[in-house]
């Protein structure tokens, strides 16, 4: 009795937004209509020019479209983060800088997508999907595909012949115009 007292204070008052919401408001809502590309919010790392690019990951993008991996990096207390964002999590400072990195790390954990995939990724299946775990932080994971060498497809690399913990470098390839980072077998 006590509870359902106290949750029906709060919602009269307001004093708990999100409860109210949740149990009345959910029901009777109408659904939600599309939103505009233009409108969507900022892609995590969609490339410069793509509908919702966020302007915070340009440094990332730039360094790519040289054919060098960059990191965010705190201008205060210089601990690299990634994905990039405005406010250092360590010190709260918004100064920041991008560094470049060696582009070498190891293989954290990966993953081998199944059907149903999208029609531009079934033809390419079975390929892979790593996350990499960076030698300069190890803290620092990127996702991306383990390929045979410079440019060659995703589906490269056997499967079944990756490993947890397994070295790779960086390298860079064209994914529909956009140059992107992904990673080959490395002895180090
Ligand atoms: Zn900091």
């Amino acid at each position: 009795m006590n509870v359902s007292m106290n949750v029906g204070a709060d919602m009269d008052t307001g004093a708990n937004r999100n409860t109210g919401a949740n149990t009345a408001g959910t029901a009777a809502a109408p659904p939600a209509p599309p939103v505009p590309p233009e409108e969507r919010p900022p892609g995590l790392l969609a490339p410069p020019g793509a509908s919702g690019a966020d302007p915070e990951t340009a440094g990332f993008w730039e360094g790519v479209s040289r054919g060098q991996l960059k990191v965010q990096a705190c201008a205060t207390c210089g601990h690299l983060r990634f994905p990039p964002r405005p406010m250092c999590p360590w010190c709260r400072s918004f100064e920041r800088t991008w560094e470049p990195v060696s582009g070498k790390g190891s293989i954290w954990s990966y993953v081998v997508p199944h059907p149903p995939l999208l029609p531009a990724y079934a033809v390419l299946a079975p390929y892979n999907v790593i996350v990499v775990s960076l030698v300069e932080d190890a803290a620092i994971r990127m996702v991306g595909n383990l390929v045979a060498g410079p440019g060659a497809e995703i589906n490269s690399v056997d499967p079944a012949e990756i490993e947890i913990g397994q070295p790779v470098q960086v390298t860079f390839r064209d994914a529909g115009g956009v140059s992107m980072p992904a990673w080959m077998p490395s002895e180090t």
